[in-house]
């Protein structure tokens, strides 16, 4: 038989989603795993959203909508938007597809041509690196550490830009270390990407979860020159604890949202009619659930947090957003636990997992070596039995 795609054989599965399937496939198999693997809101979708989508098959709703989805739910979002994040869109520059992750797809197969540079600073989603190499383009990641509190500095990025460089993947609230920028330190990275002209996709998927009142600020409200290369990516799944509905958005240049949806409009077609209108429900409503997740989540950061660093041999810093803490494990490397040998964090992880019945994500995969990611998108009284097992796990 011929050779399969050179560009689809070299896909490696998301790290996140194999942690997932992995613990999922332990849970079946009888082992009492919890996991804290996958970033998913523990939360049931809000009853009014669920009420929403249920009149909509009554409705017979169920047929095919316009590519980029329905201007009802493309109005919903542009008000979404300018509510929270004081940016202004017309629904022609909406486009919305089948989760923020194809939404980003969608972008890079728009923005890139073969040998495309994409800056990714890490530590950085998982998704990002394969979904820049399956548009053809090369990930030119740059490392920021725990001592620069995991963040891109102005310095750092000039110093990746070459005259190859199309845009830079940049996530804040980030996933996976939860740090958040703030608008001095997104102005001055702004100002790098309009001098050298290369667009910003910013994943602010998170933007609803910031933490000690910290305020977010969109990378698309620091006026029109940024706006203008900005394509702003988000969507619902974390949100309004919607993962499985499968929305999420983009709102760019009107020249880029047509060819976006050209693209959707002969690949996949429209997002799910019934979960666009569920959409709408979620948007649209007062947003007092949206808070009390955010206020749960925050308790359970704050529990996490203590917990971590008061166990020997790891630490972590407060993530002032998102639900992930990159616990640091390098004092355990090189150490044996239950008669394994711990060589790195994605030995860790395994042994965790096969020990401790404890599912991670080891950080290798956001270009983190050294950490492991937990997910505290899960119920407290989980996360206080994982923190027990994690505390056993390294006493042994
Ligand atoms: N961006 C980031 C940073 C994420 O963590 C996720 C989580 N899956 C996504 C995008 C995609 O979300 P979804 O496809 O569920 O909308
Ligand atoms: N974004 C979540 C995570 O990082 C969900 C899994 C995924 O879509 O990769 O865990």
């Amino acid at each position: 038989m011929k050779e399969l795609s050179k560009i689809a054989s070299a896909v490696q599965a998301s790290a996140t989603m194999a942690m997932d399937a992995l613990s999922k496939q332990m849970k079946a198999d009888g082992y009492d795993i919890l996991s804290f693997a996958a970033g998913e809101p523990d939360f049931d979708t809000p009853d009014h959203i669920k009420e929403e989508a249920i009149r909509a098959i009554r409705e017979n709703d169920t047929r095919y909508t316009p590519a980029s989805g329905t201007l009802a739910l493309k109005r919903a979002i542009c008000e979404r938007m300018k509510a929270d994040c004081a940016v202004e869109y017309e629904p022609g520059q909406v486009v919305v597809a089948s989760g923020a992750k194809h939404v980003i797809y969608l972008t890079l197969q728009t923005l890139l041509n073969p040998g495309d540079e994409v800056v990714l600073p890490t530590p950085g989603w998982v998704s990002y690196f394969e979904m820049i190499r399956m548009a053809g383009g090369l990930p030119v990641t740059v490392f920021a550490g725990e001592e620069e509190r995991f963040k891109l500095t102005p310095e750092k990025l000039e110093a990746a830009i070459t005259p190859r460089s199309k845009a830079i993947i940049f996530n804040n609230p980030s996933n996976p270390s939860g740090m958040i920028y703030d608008r001095e330190e997104l102005q001055a990275l702004a100002d790098v990407c309009v001098k050298h002209d290369i667009y910003i996709i910013s994943d602010e998927i998170y933007y609803s979860l910031t933490y000690d009142g910290v305020s977010f600020t969109s990378m698309a409200a620091l006026g029109d020159e940024v706006k203008r290369r900005t394509i702003l990516i988000n969507g619902v799944s974390k949100s309004y604890a919607m993962t499985g509905w499968r929305i999420g958005y983009a709102l760019a240049e009107p020249e880029i949202a047509q060819v976006m949806s050209r693209y959707t409009s002969n690949s996949t077609g429209s997002p799910c009619t019934i979960s666009q209108r569920a959409a709408i429900a979620g948007l649209t409503a007062y947003q007092d659930e949206v808070y009390a997740m955010r206020e749960a989540f925050q308790t359970r950061r704050d529990y996490i947090v203590e917990r971590i660093n008061a166990i020997e041999g790891i630490s972590c810093l407060r993530p002032e957003g998102a639900f992930y803490v990159l616990i640091n494990v390098k004092e355990i490397l090189g150490r044996t636990i239950g008669g394994a040998l711990i060589h790195d964090a994605q030995e860790f992880a395994t042994e965790l997992l096969k020990q401790g019945l404890v599912a991670t994500v080891p950080g290798e995969g956001f270009g983190v070596p050294g950490f492991i990611r937990w997910s505290y998108a899960a119920s407290m009284e989980n996360i206080e039995k994982g923190m027990n097992r994690l505390e056993q796990f390294l006493a042994k």
